[in-house]
């Protein structure tokens, strides 16, 4: 029987001007972005603490600490790259990832077809097994408030 594993990431990074907004890899038209040490792609972040998890591996802090200046303004589709090399080292692949992205705004769902194309070239995988699934928080909360977005998901790996 093939062996599985489960894992589960969430992040949240804050909305501030003169930021880009960038999710799932993909740049969205927007008066704010996400402020991080990285390009605060919450999306690309919490899959990637996601695939961590199923293995035990600890958190992307531990990879890529945002005291080490090389990952100042990284592209997170760079890390999701390093990631899936690590889970691939030690013997086991992606089977299907599901994830929600909590913002009040922009609209994001013409964008979702864009980012489970980028997520699914870095990963070798199939866009059907990446969902990406985009919701408001109604205004309540900091996601209502426009003060940040986060993200939510889940990674099943499969024993290569
Ligand atoms: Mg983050």
């Amino acid at each position: 029987m093939t062996k599985l594993r489960i894992g589960n990431g969430y992040d949240i990074h804050r909305l501030v001007s003169d930021r880009p907004l960038i999710l799932g890899g993909v740049q969205i038209p927007h008066e704010l972005g996400l402020l991080g040490h990285s390009d605060a792609d919450v999306l690309t972040h919490a899959i990637m603490d996601a695939m961590l998890g199923a293995l035990s591996l600890g958190d992307i802090g531990h990879y890529f600490p945002p005291s080490d200046p090389q990952w100042a303004g990284a592209d997170s589709l760079v890390l999701l790259t390093k990631v899936h090399q690590l889970i691939q080292d030690q013997g086991w692949q992606v089977g299907n990832i599901d994830s929600v992205v909590v913002a009040e705004r922009p609209k994001l769902k013409p964008h979702i077809h864009k980012m489970r194309d980028k997520l699914a070239t870095v990963l070798a995988l199939q866009p059907n097994q990446i969902g990406i699934k985009a919701t408001t928080n109604e205004k309540l909360g900091p996601e209502g408030r426009e003060e940040g977005i986060c993200a939510y998901a889940v990674v099943l790996l499969l024993e290569a």
